[in-house]
């Protein structure tokens, strides 16, 4: 059996299919998917590790007790309905999400905006990518995307702007490596304040001073004009606010050399980035969190887009500027109005006869005619009890927001909290008043919109686990109970579709980019067997389109783009004496968001299985920190306890976490907690990339792990973090009180019973050393070693003895010797987690294979072959073994 859908992490889409064999199903690239061609990434090739029913919210439940549907229903609806007759409408609030389906996604918003009549819905991409959203609109009128992924094949020059496409779209990454193997000629220049691993493909890598974009940008504009670039011909046509922009930008020094100072750069490489973009016409500027998660975040996307405009570099093969979307379905959240200042369809919340004509195409009771709480004012609005019900759709706020225990802190003073997931035991589902069990990826039917406005299809292939229902059909039902049951009278997510379709092409007669008309009549077949297709999709444009603005026709009043005077504005907070190290947030490789469901994969947790702090050699020194040794990292928000990775790629001070960590996997891990709250202030995006820390030696008396097949609850130790193993969980542990008997400390926690005899164990008690092992029938239950630091036995080897049916006494007595012995192997850790090639495999070949290249060890071990986000780790590898 096959069943073809998509991939739910990140704004590629790729295409998949899933591939039935006896009970067990595999995840293959769907190689006919436009987006990916075949390939997926490590998180995408482990998507079946993720499907089992560990961890599911099965049933719904109110306070806790499990309850059939129709009381959850009526519960959440009434409970709305007497909170919105007593304070009004504005007091209750949605907070959705990119994992949304743009069905769900539309019947959220159709319910708060058309039948509740507030604007208080927005979605997790405020997070993400809402900067974007507002550039586009102040310079095409409308949130368009104007190129497409074959842009990055047809381009000569990409410029990557705030994006480490390696590890956050990393089939995208595939695309331009494999652009520059067939096109030696195209350049590629890498702007980021750290040297990621998207570096790798760079020509040109600028490690520009944070949130000094915009400088680099109206630098870049004023260049290209003196330098006798404008396309005149398309600035006259086609845009207007040129000089304005221009004289804007003239008000700051803009020399080559104050800008590389300003920027911190070198002279000569602001020079040669400038040189090769005005020389090049087929550019492609592709920009992502880096550029819109700042407090100028909007200014930064205007700024880029000047550049496209004054050089007429849109709408044609091989160009324009081109945001990379963070969610699978960030962009259908968009279509669909699902931020909390948009209406629908691209329709606008503050144009009166916008809203007019959604109103007349809902016939609904009322409808909101103003902007609605943005993310992070609407939690201070929980806090400050003016919303007093909220419910919270498919996302995990408690990890992923700035100042994250302000969150807590506002959900526990609210009123009526519901969270619909599909997980049980997540940081935010802690706080719901009314758990509603939500359809996960694999069971879950509709559509999605991927970064280049391709619709594709998702496709159920597991029935859905115990009472879990589609989040259309639970908020439709909720609405039905609300007082509207005419209007969310829909059988299936294909009459939902139909309905946003015909909704787009309502009085639009090109007036709107948004228009999927074309598809209002779907059947069921139809809708089903919908293959990939970019929008708009109407009579114009029956099999879609690739580029947006090829007429140089744009959604403005005037119809031409505008140029938009913007100023360079270093970010808000900046370091004093008490945090003086800028804190940066991203992705690793091979995580998702808060780990809700890749933290269930053993294969993706290998790769980095604790919450580090990445920081320049320098900077360890400065603060007398150790390589690998514990850091307490705080800001005024808040602080955290991480592992501290020593990293020239980093720039002095400055410090990267990442975001993915939550109470569930760490004990102290949640960098949101320490992320500064404040927002752009035209897109409400916070500026998580932009945070004064300090970082301060954590010092526990003693350091652990255990690797055990049972899951286990720590709770007197000072440091917890939890990574899943392919039949063990491993626990890395610390903490600041001696214990005074390892052998009764150790077996509370990995023994069964007190009967349970079958552990071996050392003390060197002088040395501060403990190991304990379990067994059963001589097979590894659990071990335990102990030590006064971090240095202890390789945690891989012995995680390689859980799968051994049976341990030999030679193995048992390395065990309590800590390492292994001269005729056993420690592969060490995963570097390819697509096929689970290890590094000490990995240098072997190098060294007995006289193996020279990435390209040679992909064909000796299969090893950075198919997601390849590994291969920068092979090269260094390489480097380290040749020479
Ligand atoms: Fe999924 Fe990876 Fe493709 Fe993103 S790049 S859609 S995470 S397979």
């Amino acid at each position: 059996m096959e069943v073809k859908s998509i991939c739910p992490y990140c704004g590629v889409g790729c295409g998949i299919i899933a591939k039935k064999s006896g009970d067990n199903w595999s995840i293959e690239g769907d190689k006919d998917h436009p987006s990916n061609y075949g390939r997926l990434c490590s998180k995408g090739a482990s998507l079946a590790e993720t499907i089992n029913l560990e961890g599911r919210l099965l049933d719904p439940s109110i306070e806790g007790n499990s309850v059939a549907w129709p009381e959850a229903i009526s519960t959440v609806a009434t409970k709305f309905n007497q909170i919105i007759k007593e304070h009004g409408p504005e007091s209750v609030a949605f907070y959705v999400s990119g994992q949304l389906l743009t069905e769900d996604y539309y019947v959220a918003n159709k319910l708060m905006k058309g039948y509740i009549g507030t604007a208080n819905i927005d979605t997790n991409s405020r997070l993400c990518m809402s900067s974007t959203v507002a550039g586009y609109k102040r310079a095409f009128g409308s949130d368009t995307v104007p190129c497409c992924y074959e842009d990055l094949e047809r381009a000569k020059l990409i410029v990557l702007i705030g994006s480490n496409t390696a590890w956050c779209h990393p089939v995208l990454y595939q695309r331009i490596v494999q652009s520059k193997k067939d096109n030696p000629d195209l350049m590629v220049v890498v702007i980021d304040p750290r040297k990621t691993t998207t570096c790798n493909v760079a020509d040109l890598f600028l490690p520009i001073k944070p949130g000094t974009d915009v400088m680099l940008f109206n630098g870049l504009l004023n260049f290209l004009h003196s330098h006798g670039e404008t396309n005149t011909l398309f600035v006259d046509n086609y845009t207007e606010g040129l000089k304005l922009s221009l004289d804007q930008v003239a008000q700051s020094d803009l020399s080559l050399d104050k800008v590389a100072e300003y920027c911190g750069l070198a002279f000569e490489d602001v020079e040669s980035f400038y040189r090769l973009f005005a020389r090049t016409e087929r550019v492609v500027s592709v920009f992502s969190q880096g550029v819109n998660q700042s407090t100028s975040g909007v200014d930064k996307v205007n700024s880029i887009i000047n550049c496209h405009l004054i050089t007429g570099r849109i709408g044609r093969p091989g160009m324009g500027p081109f945001s990379f979307t963070g969610q699978t379905n960030a962009m259908g959240g968009r279509e669909v109005g699902g931020l909390s200042n948009a209406l629908t369809a691209h329709l606008e919340l503050d144009k009166p006869s916008d809203v007019d004509k959604v109103q007349r195409f809902w016939q609904s009771p009322v409808i909101a005619d103003k902007a609605g709480l943005k993310a992070i004012d609407l939690f201070q609005a929980i806090y400050d009890k003016k919303v007093k019900a909220v419910w919270i759709m498919c996302t995990n706020p408690v990890v992923s927001f700035p100042d994250a225990d302000f969150v807590k802190k506002a959900l526990d003073k609210c009123d009526f909290v519901v969270v619909s997931d599909c997980m049980e035991n997540t940081d935010t589902t802690e706080f719901a008043n009314v758990l509603l069990p939500a359809l996960p990826w694999a069971e879950k039917d509709g559509t999605t919109t991927s970064s280049e406005r391709r619709i594709s299809r998702q496709h159920a292939f597991l029935p859905a686990a115990g009472q879990a229902k589609a989040d259309w059909w639970i908020i439709s039902e909720v609405a039905k109970v609300m007082g509207f049951s005419q209007d969310f009278k829909y059988e299936s997510q294909r009459d939902i579709f139909s309905e946003f379709a015909a909704l787009s092409g309502f009085e639009n007669q090109n007036s709107r980019d948004f228009d999927i008309s074309r598809y209002t009549e779907l059947s069921r077949e139809q809708y089903d067997n919908l293959t990939p297709i970019q929008w708009p999709i109407n009579e114009d444009n029956p099999q879609g389109k690739s580029r947006m603005f090829t007429d140089g026709k744009f959604f403005t009043a005037s119809g031409k783009a505008q140029f938009i005077a913007v100023e360079p504005r270093l970010p808000q907070n900046s370091v004093s004496e008490e945090y003086p190290l800028i804190l940066n947030t991203g992705r690793v490789r091979d995580q998702w968001h808060t780990m809700t469901r890749t933290g269930k994969s053993p294969r993706l947790a290998e790769h980095s299985p604790e919450p580090y702090a990445e920081i320049h050699p320098d900077d360890l020194k400065k603060f007398n920190l150790i390589d690998k040794s514990l850091v307490n990292v705080s800001s005024k928000w808040g602080e955290i306890i991480v592992r501290a990775n020593k990293s020239d790629s980093q720039q002095r001070g400055s410090v990267f976490i990442p975001i993915h960590w939550n109470d569930q996997f760490a004990m102290k891990g949640r960098v949101g907690t320490l992320v500064n709250p404040v927002t752009d202030n035209i897109s409400g995006q916070p500026e998580f990339k932009h945070t004064p820390v300090t970082v301060e030696k954590y010092e526990p008396v003693w350091h652990g792990f255990v690797l055990s097949r049972r899951e286990i609850e720590f709770n007197n130790v000072s440091y917890w973090v939890k990574a899943h193993g392919a039949s063990f969980s491993r626990y890395e542990l610390a903490g600041e009180q001696l214990v005074a008997d390892w052998t009764d400390w150790s077996r509370s926690y990995l023994c069964a019973s007190e009967d349970d005899v079958n552990w071996v164990e050392y003390l060197d008690e002088s040395a501060g050393h403990y190991r304990g092992v379990r067994l059963i029938e001589n097979r590894l239950e659990s071990c335990i070693f102990i030590g006064p630091t971090h240095d202890l036995p390789s945690r891989d080897w012995l995680a390689s003895l859980f799968e051994k049916d049976e341990l030999t006494d030679e193995t048992r007595i390395s065990m309590l010797r800590g390492k292994p012995s001269a005729t056993q192997k420690d592969q060490g850790k995963v570097i390819c987690a697509c096929f689970g090639v290890r590094e000490n495999t990995i240098v072997e070949n190098i060294q007995s294979q006289n193996l020279n290249t990435a390209e040679e060890v992909g064909k000796c071990l299969k090893a950075g072959t198919n997601c390849g986000s590994c291969v920068p780790e092979i090269k260094t590898l390489l480097t380290k073994t040749i020479h």
